[in-house]
């Protein structure tokens, strides 16, 4: 069956999940392109009345999910398929096929992620020499001005990639943390308020470099390597829930 007959994005997907399983491209970069042409209210609306037509476009889409998943091991790039497959109009016994390849998904998603699937985007394995060194932090005893306080380190895995996504996000952070003081002190020279100006700017630096972070992590799927995101790691989540912290103890 040419798929083409159906709908136009049909063969674009299909395209999409032949390109990613002869690594031309990323399964990742497949997901990003389709932003651009798929439109799931579109496609219901084009096709209300060719059933068919919506089975076919997510049976492609199951097929590209399959495909991220062996040549990428990317579950975020598979997961955003079958959503797609499950907001169209499909037929009821198509419906029953995808939820069941829905439920597998989560199942590799509980079996993988964190475990040998970069808990940060879910998109890849791995990478031996990425891995963070979290440091961790257990009270031991505290009195009114003295914390005592065991440290270690564990060892977080990490893809590459989002080695160096954060590795440039903190970048972008510091640039812009720095540049926020330095146009302060700037103003308090010519103000000859320097120090109350420097003080401001460290406040105004930090905020910023909260705008940059976030805006940052809404452009891409890879989550920031924040305490919040940290504390849900498997590998850190044991020794949380058994009292380490990850910042360190404060009198
Ligand atoms: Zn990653």
């Amino acid at each position: 069956m040419n798929l083409a007959l159906y709908h136009p994005v049909a063969p674009s997907i299909q395209t999409a999940k032949e390109q990613t399983a002869q690594r031309t491209i990323l399964a990742r970069e497949a997901v990003a392109a389709m932003k651009r042409y798929f439109f799931v209210d579109q496609l219901n609306q084009e096709l209300a009345d060719n059933e068919e037509a919506k089975d076919a476009i997510a049976t492609v889409l199951c097929d590209f999910a399959q495909v991220s998943w062996n040549t990428d091991r990317d579950l975020n790039s598979a997961m955003q398929a079958v959503t797609w497959a499950l907001a169209l109009n499909i037929s009821v016994d198509k419906r029953k096929q995808v939820w069941i390849y829905e439920e597998q998904l989560k199942d590799l998603y509980k079996k993988h992620v964190g475990i040998d699937i970069c808990h940060f985007c879910a998109a890849a394995p791995h990478h031996r020499k990425s891995s963070i060194f979290q440091p961790l932090y257990l009270e031991t005893a505290r009195s009114a001005r003295v914390v005592d306080f065991k440290k270690m380190k564990v060892e977080v895995p990490r893809c590459q990639r989002c080695e160096g996504f954060h590795s440039k996000d903190e970048g972008r952070t510091g640039l812009a943390f720095l540049g926020t003081l330095v146009l302060f002190v700037v103003i308090g020279y010519f103000m000859h308020a320097i120090l109350i100006m420097a003080a401001l700017g460290f406040g105004a630096g930090w905020v910023a470099t909260k705008l940059v972070g976030g805006r940052i992590m809404k452009d891409d799927i890879v989550r920031p390597a924040t305490n919040e995101v940290l504390a849900l790691h498997p590998v850190l989540v044991p020794w949380i829930e058994d009292g380490w912290t990850l910042e360190k103890p404060e009198p």
